[in-house]
């Protein structure tokens, strides 16, 4: 029930902005809107997300990530969509899988409703069962926020997102309208002599207009900013003031889309029109940090190699902006060249000769492994520093079972059944499961870890909670050999290796979990920085700890 003195319940989410795409997807809308909730974030309000993904799949763990870009893993073990991870790093929050709603989800529960005769013997149909279930999971993933951004993934007019833009369409209807904020971020193009046109962009609002939604506010995505012509076009053929078409011209880096949103004037104009300028805190008392953080100087470059089998930057985005944080952190900029993990096997480590580390991140199935283990040879004879992320660390075991221990044939088991040492081996509790969706060991999991080790001085701490995704694991059978010499695990979950790393190495660090999922701007992932802090040792770049710098200054 709503409080007396605010008439708003806080138990429910207080105001929510809707963002719709159109004209194609992929045009960076849930940056877009992630950077607007940074900048509500800065001014006070507790800010959180929820992005719809209109297909059938119950949630991404199933998904190639050839297609749709990394899995991201949150804390609860959500397997969802990489958006999730931006608004994680954008807003500094975690979610829940509960933030992530696809069709898959929606359609399990309400047909599983039907099966236990919740129903009544009602005909139970897209509106209003689908819907109700859609408007009950947005309340619910607001609950206790100020401000809800609510994404639509694809682009207006796509059948199967039809009934999401029904149901915020009731939404709407069902609360006042200075709680609820639509959002349109459609694709200004150029015609060949270089002339904006907002042909397309009028086409998606009146698609939008159709099923009975007007656009409050209309962000053009385009190379540069909007002409004044061109927004007073699109107002008068979208129905909204010129001041609510916003620009949003290409960054050179996502991070600074916040300071260009600012700089447009959107955060402000969204507070005005929820009614929430008069409580966002005054201009100089809000928090400027990211700024500071995203344009700190660096002083040199470095170079990473990250030892992959998909050439496609969103497969690994969360290791991407990871190694971002880090060289934030370490103030140096930092080139991640992507080398074919197949490729290894025939030019083998030439590729790798300009890097000056090497990171081998997570995967599945057996295409590129022989590239990966050659990888981590070459890291580990050249004392080039070296961070395997999941599948890397599970590869930097085989490596040494076979080429340091001399176990012929050494594999994971999940790539060769039968392979004569299976260093690698199946979760016990792995054993009997056939279906794939969301059995893995996944989510946050403390790791206890050795004192005077590497991985205790890169955590500064003996424990550590990272979050996990994987079906293999160090077979118990095979430790007291594997560390028999200068290989040692260093962190553990009861009888679970979760770290590993080498004596004799200036850095060798491979986890079982995925610090990348934990990383943020504010907070780089202490296993990235210590591969950037042994870089920087190694190739001479000079270091700027920005941090200690604050410390002392
Ligand atoms: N395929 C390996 C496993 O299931 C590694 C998983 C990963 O890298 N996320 O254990």
């Amino acid at each position: 029930m709503p409080t007396p003195e605010t008439g708003y319940d806080p138990s429910l989410g207080r105001k929510f902005v809707f963002v719709t795409g159109g004209v194609m997807s992929g045009l960076g809308k849930g940056i877009t809107a992630a950077s607007t909730g940074r900048l509500l974030a800065d001014a006070g309000f507790d800010v959180t997300a929820v992005k719809i993904d209109p297909y059938l799949n119950v949630d991404a763990g199933t998904m190639n990530p050839y297609q749709h870009g990394e899995v991201y893993v949150l804390k609860d073990g959500g397997e969802v969509d990489l958006d999730l991870g931006n608004y994680e790093r954008f807003l500094g929050t975690d979610m829940t899988s509960d933030h992530n709603v696809t069709t898959g989800k929606v359609y399990q529960e309400v047909i599983e409703k039907e099966r236990s005769g919740d129903y009544l013997g009602d005909t139970v149909q897209i509106i209003p069962h689908i819907t109700d279930d859609i408007k009950r999971r947005i309340r619910e993933a607001a609950a206790g926020s100020d401000v809800c951004l609510v994404e639509v993934g694809g682009t207006v007019g796509d059948i199967e997102g039809m009934q999401y833009l029904e149901a915020l369409r009731q939404f709407a209807h069902e609360e006042d309208d200075d709680d609820i904020l639509f959002a349109h971020v459609t694709l200004v193009p150029y015609s060949k002599n270089g002339e904006q046109k907002t042909k397309p962009t009028q086409h998606s609002v009146k698609e939008l207009r159709s099923i009975g939604l007007q656009p409050d506010v209309v962000v053009g995505r385009s190379e540069d900013e909007l002409a004044e012509s061109t927004r007073e076009k699109i107002a008068l053929f979208c129905d909204v003031p010129t001041e609510a078409v916003f620009s949003n011209p290409d960054v050179e880096d996502i991070y600074h889309v916040p300071l260009m949103v600012k700089s447009e004037g959107l955060d402000e104009y969204v507070m005005e029109q929820l009614g929430l300028a008069d409580e966002a805190l005054p201009e100089a008392e809000r928090d400027d940090r990211w700024r500071e953080l995203v344009t700190r100087e660096r002083s040199g470059e470095v170079e990473i190699a990250l030892v992959g089998k998909y050439d496609l930057e969103d497969a690994y985005m969360s290791v991407h902006e990871s190694l971002k944080h880090a060289g934030q952190k370490c103030g140096v900029e930092v080139d991640v060249s992507w080398v074919d993990s197949d490729e290894m096997l025939d030019r083998h480590t030439e590729r790798l000769r300009d890097a000056d580390g090497v990171v081998v991140p997570g995967g599945f199935g057996s295409r590129g492994t022989e590239g990966k283990i050659e990888a981590v040879r070459y890291a580990r004879e050249n004392g080039v520093p070296y961070l395997g992320l999941c599948l890397g660390f599970q590869m930097a075991v085989v490596e040494y079972a076979r080429n340091v221990l001399g176990l012929d044939g050494a594999h994971s088991a999940e790539i060769d059944a039968d392979t004569p040492h299976p260093v690698i081996d199946l979760l016990p509790e792995q054993e009997d499961r056939d279906d794939m969706g969301g059995t893995m060991r996944l989510g946050a999991h403390a790791t206890e870890i050795e004192a005077d080790t590497l991985a205790h001085e890169v955590y500064g701490d003996t424990q550590c909670t990272e979050r996990h995704r994987h079906r293999y694991e160090v077979n118990p059978a095979y430790i007291d050999d594997l560390e028999s010499g200068d290989l040692r695990f260093s962190g553990h979950a009861g009888r679970r290796m979760e770290i590993l790393e080498h004596d004799d190495h200036p850095y060798f660090l491979g986890t079982q979990f995925h610090p990348e999922f934990r990383s943020r701007p504010d907070r780089a992932s202490p296993p990235f920085v210590g591969l950037l802090e042994a870089v920087i040792e190694e190739t001479g770049v000079q270091n700027y700890d920005h941090d200690e710098t604050e410390v002392t200054a």
